[in-house]
């Protein structure tokens, strides 16, 4: 989010400085491990969709200009329950999914399981399963997009200071103070995009709305890595009747790590960005690949040659919160993206330079306004 803030803001002719406590991309926050989904119809709901589709723009204009490639359309395939289920996080993803595309002309297909099976051996579908498949879903290079935007923001004159942590930022009459531990700087604007750090500077009508929990990434090796590729396969997404048994499937992209990339997700067990456990235990790729990967998939050996641990940051709603600071009108807080923001950062970033730089932003970003019941 920072990245892309800053790469926005100084392509509008703003005066930017960037700040990391480390070296972006680094492995310590919610930005990591490759790659991730890309959706066009996005059964999160309507308000996302001009930023991913505004996304998919930018990542193209990016690569003409880095001359390194951010997107891989490679499709993507969502399973579900064929009910709904009340209560449950993704609800009714996959008819909520196919309601979005048929708005906004999206090329996407309801899949017979059977006929899935036949296409697609490689996935174990039951009969009585929903399924769509959705040609311009893909994968985005999560690091190297970070990277690509922090150079193009530094050759449109934009400083990035790095190793530099902030420690506080104060709200004067019209300006903002930001303390580091290097220095004081005083800005018109501040963006507050801390990721899972994002309650240690935030404000505390904002702190209480936020979660952050520890979700782990395997890569597994495969009996034919060339069956695996984003080249010969789409992502999958495997929602079930518990949020803890989603999965995610991604295939292994150009120079990617030699392997399948699968995670799941939990919601149980909240956390922090510093006390956080970040090692990944035997035991639980262990029970990971035979829960969750072993029933679902064939050709994905338990050979886990890679793991990580990433962290979301959740409001309470898992919609996103991007809003003016309860302090000061002068900050901006973006981070909590409730585990999708990825796929719409760059137009996110986009949005939230123009609403510095002019007042109002080309796409709306009042859906992502603060649920805080005194504003
Ligand atoms: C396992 C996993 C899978 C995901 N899958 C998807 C997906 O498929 N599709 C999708 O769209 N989204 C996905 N997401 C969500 C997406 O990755 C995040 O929304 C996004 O990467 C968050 O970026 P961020 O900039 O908010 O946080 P971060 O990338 O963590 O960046 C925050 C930055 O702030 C810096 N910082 C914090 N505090 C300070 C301080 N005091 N001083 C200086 N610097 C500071 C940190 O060093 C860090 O670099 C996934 C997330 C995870 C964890």
């Amino acid at each position: 989010m920072g990245s892309a803030v800053a790469y926005h803001a100084s392509r509008l002719g703003l005066s930017v400085l960037g700040i990391d406590q480390f070296e972006p991309p680094h492995d310590l926050g919610s930005t990591k491990a490759e790659t991730r989904i890309t959706r066009l119809a996005v059964g999160e709901g309507p308000q996302y969709l001009p930023f991913v589709a505004r996304s998919h723009e930018i990542w193209r204009e990016l690569e003409d200009e880095a001359g390194v490639q951010l997107l891989h359309e490679c499709g993507g395939i969502i399973i579900t329950e064929q009910e709904p289920i009340p209560g449950q996080r993704w609800e009714d993803f996959v008819t909520e999914t196919a309601r979005i595309a048929e708005r906004g002309g999206i090329d996407y297909q309801v899949l017979d399981p059977a006929d899935l099976r036949r296409e697609r051996p490689w996935i174990n579908v039951p009969d009585d399963r929903n399924a769509g498949f959705e040609r311009t879903a893909g994968l985005v290079m999560a690091e190297r997009a970070v990277e690509v935007q922090l150079a193009m923001a530094r050759r449109r004159g934009g400083r990035i200071h790095t190793g530099e942590t902030v420690e506080v930022i104060e709200p004067e009459e019209g300006y903002v103070t930001v303390r580091t531990d290097a220095g004081a700087y005083e800005a018109t604007n501040v963006v507050l995009a801390t990721g899972p750090w994002f309650s240690e500077l935030a404000a505390p009508e904002h702190r209480e709305q936020v979660s952050v929990t520890r979700q782990v990434v395997y890569w597994f090796e495969v009996d034919d890595l060339d069956a695996f590729t984003t080249e010969a396969i789409p992502f999958v997404m495997w929602i079930a009747q518990r949020d803890e048994d989603y999965i995610g499937l991604f295939p292994m992209p150009p120079d990617g790590t030699p392997a399948v990339k699968i995670l799941g997700e939990q919601f149980l067990d909240t956390t922090d960005a510093r006390s956080v456990e970040r090692e990944v235990s035997q035991s639980e790729i262990d029970t990971f690949f035979e829960v969750h990967v072993a029933p679902k998939f064939t050709g994905v050996t338990r050979n886990c040659i890679r793991s990580a641990v990433c962290l979301y940051t959740n409001t309470t709603d898992d919609h996103f919160l991007i809003d003016t600071d309860p302090r000061s009108e002068h900050i901006t807080v973006m981070s909590p993206c409730s585990g999708h923001g990825f796929k719409h950062s760059t137009a996110l970033g986009e949005a939230v330079a123009q609403r510095i730089a002019t007042g109002t932003s080309t796409h709306d970003l009042t859906p992502f306004r603060s649920r805080h019941q005194n504003r």
